[in-house]
């Protein structure tokens, strides 16, 4: 057989089932309105919380290191891709995380992908919640460790689970600090406790929490005054740039650096960004009035969907999903928004549960109202158009 005659029907495959996916180009720089395949849009599904993908101060720092270092860092960090900008960025990490030592990998993916096929091993299992990233299911695939799923963020099942599973040497519980496609906020405090009872460690992957919750923007951390055994973030999100972390104490760090195998065998990040990522930290360490106008952009788009009759779920979180329940109809909903000059994804099975097809929504600091009201008003004439809402 052909190869594309075999590839072309498994991908007929995937449009049957509407699973098809595309590339839509991006003209302009990541900010609220973009162009989009040569279309203005309103964009709301961008990571960039506190608008720093495309901030003066994050691309000043990265030319000037760009041109003193020059574009490929030319090497994995074990052999000459460390420079003085990988560990002032460490550095860096580890205070505003307030661990001891931080170890930088190419992205957050792979930073999951490392801990948890190098940490669990053979004889011990991973406690992982039902709606975790697709990297930590990909590294417990990876990791010799059995794995259970416990339902999302439901402490009784984890308990229940925990308490059944006595013949590991060790046990991990790992959860997305805030969910991706749920918003909601990974109830840290009470796994802390869990964890303690049950001789288990925990590791946070706080992704989309660094630089949006906690006082400081630490993280789900700080938000609940905890300290987990590991913290994973991105620097591709609220930080602006690209490239992910590990945070944690140093034996830790120095355990990865020499047994995560995503970590040993990648070049490492250009200095250039691991500069912009630096002065991005400085930034969000001083960006406590832009985390509270986030949250109340947040509260009040919120407040308003659910005014017009919309079940919106998860907590304060810039991720807003709004549910609208049928495929078919999330899918109409979502081209509507666009001929409305907005974009905002249908989220579908099998990313969600059947009959919770959304819209996912996230709000940045630099949406104007203007263009929330826009969203808003564009929810409700869209939503009686296709009786989702009274
Ligand atoms: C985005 C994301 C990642 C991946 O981070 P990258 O730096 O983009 O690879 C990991 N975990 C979660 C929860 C994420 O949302």
């Amino acid at each position: 057989m052909k190869l594309d005659e075999w590839l072309s029907h498994r991908l007929d495959k995937t449009k049957v089932s509407g699973l098809y996916r595309q590339l839509r180009t991006m003209n302009t720089a990541p900010r609220p309105e973009m162009v989009m395949d040569g279309q203005k849009q309103i964009v709301f599904s961008s990571n960039n919380y506190l608008g720093l993908a495309n901030d003066k101060r994050l691309v000043y720092a990265a030319e000037t290191i760009l041109h003193e270092f020059g574009v490929g860092s030319s090497g994995s960090r074990l052999t000459t891709g460390h420079t003085e900008w990988h560990q002032k960025l460490e550095e860096k990490i580890a205070g505003f995380k307030q661990t001891e030592a931080a170890l930088l990998f190419s992205s957050g993916y792979l930073a999951n992908v490392g801990v948890l096929s190098s940490l669990p091993g053979k004889g011990d299992v991973i406690f992982s919640d039902q709606l975790n990233h697709a990297s930590i299911i990909d590294g417990c695939r990876l990791s010799k460790a059995d794995t259970i799923i416990y339902n999302h963020v439901d402490m009784d099942d984890l308990e229940e689970k925990l308490k059944e599973t006595k013949p590991y040497q060790r046990r991990f519980i790992v959860t997305d600090g805030v969910f991706s496609m749920d918003g909601t906020i990974a109830p840290l405090d009470k796994i802390m406790s869990l964890a303690k009872r049950y001789h288990s460690l925990v590791i946070v992957d706080d992704a989309h929490a660094t630089g949006v919750l906690g006082e400081n923007g630490r993280g789900t951390s700080e938000y609940f005054s905890v300290f987990p055994d590991v913290v994973i973030g991105t620097l591709s999100k609220a930080i602006g740039a690209e490239g992910g972390f590990v945070s944690g104490s140093k034996i830790l760090i120095d355990f990865l650096l020499n047994h995560a195998r995503t970590f040993i065998f990648q070049t490492s990040i250009p200095p250039s960004i691991c500069a912009a990522s630096y002065a991005a930290l400085e930034i969000i360490e001083h960006s406590k009035e832009k985390r509270q106008l986030l949250l109340s952009k947040v509260k009040q788009t919120k407040s308003s969907l659910e005014e017009m009759g919309y079940v919106v779920k998860g907590d304060d979180t810039p991720i807003i999903p709004v549910i609208i329940g049928d495929t078919h109809k999330a899918v109409i909903f979502a081209k509507r928004l666009q001929q409305e000059g907005i974009y905002a994804p249908a989220i579908r099975p099998p990313t969600v549960a059947v009959g919770e097809s959304r819209i996912r929504l996230t709000v940045t600091t630099d949406h104007s109202s203007k263009e929330i009201d826009h969203l808003l008003n564009s929810f409700h004439f869209i939503g009686k158009e296709l009786n989702i809402i009274k």
